[in-house]
């Protein structure tokens, strides 16, 4: 793990790359005033731009918190690069708990690179990935979870991913896990004096207590881990394929959950030539929609790459909508697709139900027992309503969150909970079948230090790295 160099002044473009109204360049570290003061010349220092050469520039006093206006020039040449704000926060209040600029210049990149450039060439280092939130982290301004959850909130798609990222952000789930952790090292305080001193007159640690203590712990975790898997699902998306043989309305379901016409809707079989992909918020559960060409044989080149891409869309899906029409009778395409849907997270879409019947739920439920079945006219607006509630009940598990329940919704996180849950639970059969104290004090010691790594208060240097290489430059 690379820990935080006093020494190091670091350097990045902050905004996106692209063009856009305006861009930032952030430094942060000890020096970040001072090379800032060299590449920044306030308004009205040098009011001929083209004569700064033979104008020598004095070091520009920055306030603390104040936006200042001037422009970047570059300190050798006098060549101006832009019109800038430029704002300086001193330490130890502020996003890396080091001394912080930021210059605010127009966003082309051209301006922002040059920009970056000079910086560098004054004295700052090019910043690595997350390297300014790992430096929040390792100056104990945010905690392992709360870095982890700014890169979610950069990355949500929808509204509740949003929510679910800023409530982590603000520190509430590590509020929780601490919280387990503390009630877990009173116990592991409790064994130890009764392993270390049995003849001194202390508290004696009874199984009665142990496994009151052990139990509580789980009790926690387990309402942690309740809704995991919502939690995961709001934070990853999921993906589902949309499959079915032509003309049975993947196009129309397509436009419904878009609400625009995206996908071309014909009365002809196979127009829907490839597999589609849109990003879509199902009530604030990040979808990514694949609507495919219907897995059949064809003879048609174009048509049959767009096939093979659908099965590969249907074998690697979240959940896989596979739609009937239940005017006609199955067809032997129908039969095919049943069969391979049979036992992965289905949803059967029993569709065009406001023309006269010819197939009825009984005849899906006996060929595809596992899936659950909807029927649905996708020409009306509402029509994918209640598949919509079905999507939603699923990911849900049909349970209602209260306000105040914790989405822990990120992978590793999710892991080290099972793991710390798993120790209890050891700890906990030892403790009813009266075994040494020394014995399940190793278990509780281990769950304790799983959920420590959530926090980052036991996470070793090679996790923490690991952490910050998912973030992107200049964050
Ligand atoms: P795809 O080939 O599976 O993508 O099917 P489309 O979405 O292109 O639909 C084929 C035809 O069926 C179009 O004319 C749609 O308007 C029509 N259609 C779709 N859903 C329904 C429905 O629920 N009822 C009726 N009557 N027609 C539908």
């Amino acid at each position: 793990m690379t820990l935080p160099n006093t020494d190091r002044t670091i350097a990045a473009i902050s905004t996106a790359y692209g063009e856009s109204g305006i861009g930032i360049v952030r430094m942060s570290g000890p020096e970040a005033k001072e090379i800032a003061a060299r590449v920044f010349v306030p308004y009205g220092r040098a009011k001929d731009p083209q004569n700064q050469k033979q104008a020598p520039r004095k070091a520009f006093q920055f306030k603390d918190r104040h936006m200042h206006y001037g422009h970047v020039a570059d300190p050798k040449t006098g060549e101006t690069v832009d019109e800038v704000l430029c704002v300086f926060m001193k330490a130890p209040h502020t996003y890396t708990g080091e001394d912080l600029v930021e210059i605010q210049c127009h966003g082309s990149m051209v301006s922002l690179r040059r920009i970056l450039e000079l910086c560098l060439e004054n004295g700052a280092q090019p910043a690595q990935r997350g390297e300014f939130t790992k430096l929040a982290f390792l100056n104990g301004r945010i905690d392992l979870a709360q870095a982890e959850a700014v890169i979610d909130v950069i990355r949500a798609r929808t509204g509740k991913s949003l929510e679910t990222a800023v409530s982590q952000m603000q520190g509430k789930l590590s509020e929780k896990v601490r919280a387990v952790r503390k009630d877990l090292l009173d116990l592991l305080v409790l064994l130890t004096v009764n392993m270390d001193y049995p003849d001194e007159d202390i508290e004696e640690a009874t199984y009665a207590k142990i496994l009151a203590a052990v139990r509580g712990a789980e009790v926690a975790i387990e309402k942690l881990l309740a809704n995991a898997d919502e939690g995961k699902v709001i934070r990853e998306g999921l993906s589902v394929a949309i499959v079915g043989k032509p003309n049975v309305g993947k196009s129309s379901l397509m436009n419904l959950f878009l609400g625009e016409h995206r996908s071309i809707v014909t009365d002809i079989p196979g127009t829907t030539r490839d597999t589609i992909e849109e990003q879509i918020s199902l009530r604030g559960i990040p979808l990514r929609l694949i609507d495919t060409a219907g897995i059949h044989e064809s003879e048609d080149v174009v048509e049959a790459l767009g096939i093979d891409r659908s099965r590969d869309a249907f074998n690697k899906a979240d959940l896989v909508l596979l739609l009937l029409d239940s005017s006609r009778p199955l067809s032997e395409d129908d039969l095919a697709l049943m069969e391979a849907a049979e036992g992965r997270p289905c949803i059967a879409v029993l569709n065009k139900t406001d023309l006269p019947p010819c197939v009825t739920e009984s005849d899906i439920r006996s060929r595809l027992k596992t899936a659950q079945i909807v029927a649905t006219s996708l020409l009306d607006d509402e029509g994918a309503e209640p598949l919509k509630d079905a999507i939603e009940a699923l990911i849900t598990g049909g349970k209602v969150r209260r306000e105040e329940d914790i989405l822990v919704s990120n992978s590793r996180h999710i892991q080290l909970l099972k793991n710390a849950l798993a120790e209890l639970k050891e700890a906990e059969a030892m403790t009813q079948r009266n075994e040494a104290i020394d014995f399940l004090e190793v278990n509780v010691n281990a769950a304790f230090s799983y959920l420590g790594e959530i926090t980052g208060d036991t996470a070793s240097g090679e996790i923490i790295d690991a952490v910050f290489e998912r973030f992107c430059l200049g964050k």
